[in-house]
């Protein structure tokens, strides 16, 4: 037997966290890392926050599961307050990302069944997007390093350029029910679509009747210094898949919609087992407690802009390695040059600086700290960004 018992899809690196502390990070072998990864987002309130430990320890003893066969004040409640900072009027609770965007899709697919178009049921995605590992999310993704040997896929996707408006105008036709979009590209790049490209979306849907899908399961809950993205874009979707920072570490999605792109979901057509469940309420209650609310957004925003004017002025120093900083907030990508592979400079990073960071597409690397760095972890980490820079050569 050479197949591990932990199913090899996944190339692990060689850190091995046991503990966490704040916005760091220990391995088993007792080695500490600075911690701008935050597991892809999620850790939001970064490792063993008060607020958030407490919620769950008291949930945990009070009632943890029952099922969606019965009433649910906890994700009444929690519902209710996503509607009220929201465009939203209604929210089904998931436990993953991908699981959101299927639901999006589900809602998007009936609310034109509900209407007695079930011949548009096509929903146009964009080059580069990444969307979950589901079979329903893995067909709305060009990528074939995830479609791959998996086929046949969902129909009902066509793929066109992001941040072109003029290909997505013309990939509509009588099937359309919408476009699904992430405001800002995390796992393709980092790329923020551009106010013309997502305006223009909203438009066109108005236009055509058809729904905006927005997926902010990486950049929305509180990542770029508003509660979600789209609202630095001024526009608002008809239906959007939820998930990351919204457990702060507890396994845990939701698809937002107004109550017209939900007129199809009535009883009986959606579900899931443990979505919801009292304890995932818990946990996102305190994470709401503690981001939803303009001294928090705003201190994202301030922090994000100081680390990336810090980022900015490594790259004249640094010129043979760094191209260029892109994202909003908290969600920064450091663009490499062609003279170096971000997948490398990620491992240097981590295993010769004790920095934890994302490898994204583009040869971008991500940058993803806890929402509650504090100046003290911005110098830290601009410090051994630049001393890995100098060296990367070297240990190369
Ligand atoms: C991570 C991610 C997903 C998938 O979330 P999972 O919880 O891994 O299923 C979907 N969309 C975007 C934009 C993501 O970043």
């Amino acid at each position: 037997m050479t197949i591990t018992p932990l199913m090899p899809v996944y190339p692990r690196c060689g850190v091995r966290p046991v503990r966490g502390e704040g916005c760091h990070l220990v391995s088993e072998d007792g080695r500490r890392f600075l911690d701008f990864a935050s597991g892809i987002a999620v850790n939001i309130l970064g490792h063993g926050h008060p607020v958030l430990t407490k919620a769950i320890q008291d949930q945990a003893a009070t009632l943890v599961h029952v099922s969606n066969l019965y009433g649910s004040p906890q994700g009444e409640a929690l519902a209710q307050r996503l509607v009220d900072a929201t465009f939203a009027d209604t929210v089904f609770f998931t436990n993953s990302g991908a699981e959101a965007v299927e639901c999006a899709i589900k809602t998007a697919r009936r609310y034109h069944f509900a209407n007695g178009q079930p011949q548009r049921h096509k929903l146009i995605s964009f080059n580069n997007a990444f969307h979950g590992r589901t079979l329903g999310t893995i067909s709305a993704t060009n990528q074939p390093k995830m479609r791959d040997g998996f086929e046949p896929l969902l129909p009902g996707f066509e793929v066109v350029p992001f941040n072109e408006l003029a290909a997505a105008e013309a990939a509509i036709d009588d099937s359309t029910a919408g476009f699904l979009v992430e405001p800002i590209q995390g796992e393709g790049g980092v790329t923020p679509a551009t106010t013309e490209f997502l305006t223009g979306l909203r438009r066109l849907a108005d236009e055509h009747g058809l729904l905006l899908i927005l997926d902010e399961v990486q950049c929305g809950y509180a990542r770029t210094g508003t509660f979600f993205a789209h609202e630095q874009y001024g526009i608002v979707p008809d239906i959007m898949a939820v998930a990351k920072g919204i457990g702060g570490g507890f396994p845990l999605g939701a698809c937002l919609a107004t109550e017209e792109a939900a007129k199809g979901m009535v009883p009986g057509t959606h579900g899931s087992t443990y979505g919801g469940n009292p304890l995932a309420m818990a946990a996102a209650s305190a994470i709401m407690d503690v981001v939803v609310n303009d001294a928090f957004l705003d201190g994202v925003k301030a922090k994000g802009t100081r680390l990336r004017q810090a980022l900015e002025q490594l790259i004249p120093n640094h010129d043979g390695l760094f191209h260029s900083v892109r994202g909003m907030g908290l969600m920064l990508g450091l663009k490499l040059t062609d003279k170096v592979e971000a997948r490398d400079f990620v491992a240097h990073l981590r295993d010769n600086h004790g920095l934890l960071t994302v490898g994204a597409g583009e040869n971008v690397v991500r940058i993803l700290p806890p929402l509650v760095i504090e100046d003290a972890h911005i110098a830290e980490f601009v410090e051994k960004l630049s001393a890995a820079a100098r060296d990367y050569g070297a240990a190369a």
